[in-house]
């Protein structure tokens, strides 16, 4: 069906999308973490596009949050598998692709509070995540994109007080936060995908 289909669209732009921003993640985690986020983030998407090909396609985003939440590492593998699986609920209860993720993206920032429990200005995924549920609630799936990259942009000159980044100090000073702006391509994409 449509949903899915697009789900499947969804998941292969941000495959691609990831792939070509692996070296400036590592970069950015290098910087202020331990290095292995890119690595992280493009292995469980590569993972994501091998299950699609061999026929995962009517439950993409289910696929992606199962292959997030049991395959991959690092602190940031289980996040992302708990924002998958809260936007693959609401595709499944929400026909409009907006609506969808209007409730989908809401549920998967309380999920990844109530895990990681990081607030907003602590240097993580949730400072590009919450405002872009705060601007989806009135707005567009661009509207969303856009309040995530500033946010994404913001961490630059945040410190961290939550995860691995939190541990160097100032090292990471200037630097924005890997996990923010994989969030915020993830906006982007589906901004141009779903709208
Ligand atoms: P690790 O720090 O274990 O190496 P990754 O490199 O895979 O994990 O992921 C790092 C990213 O995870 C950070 O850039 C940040 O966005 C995100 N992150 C870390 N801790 C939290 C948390 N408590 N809540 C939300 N996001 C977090
Ligand atoms: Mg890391
Ligand atoms: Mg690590």
């Amino acid at each position: 069906d449509h949903a899915a289909a697009q789900g499947e669209a969804l998941l292969r732009s941000y495959a691609s999308a990831v792939e070509d921003a692996h070296a400036d993640l590592t970069r950015m985690d290098r910087l202020a973490g331990d290095g292995d986020f890119g690595d992280n983030l493009r292995a469980g998407m590569r993972l994501v596009v091998r299950r699609l090909d061999a026929g995962a396609g009517t439950a993409a985003l289910q696929t992606a949050a199962d292959v997030f939440l049991d395959e991959v590492g690092g602190t940031s593998g289980p996040l992302f598998g708990l924002l998958f699986s809260e936007l693959a609920r609401a595709a499944a209860a929400q026909p409009d692709p907006t609506s969808a993720w209007r409730e989908g993206l809401a549920a998967g920032l309380s999920a990844i509070q109530r895990v990681g429990e990081a607030e907003p200005g602590d240097r993580t995924l949730v400072d590009a995540l919450a405002p872009a549920v705060d601007a989806l609630a009135g707005g567009t799936l661009a509207d969303a994109a856009t309040a995530a990259v500033d946010g994404a942009r913001a961490t630059a000159s945040l410190r961290a007080r939550r995860g691995r980044a939190s541990y160097v100090g100032d090292r990471g000073a200037g630097v924005m936060d890997p996990g923010a702006v994989a969030v915020a391509v993830l906006l982007l994409v589906a901004a141009r995908e779903l709208e």
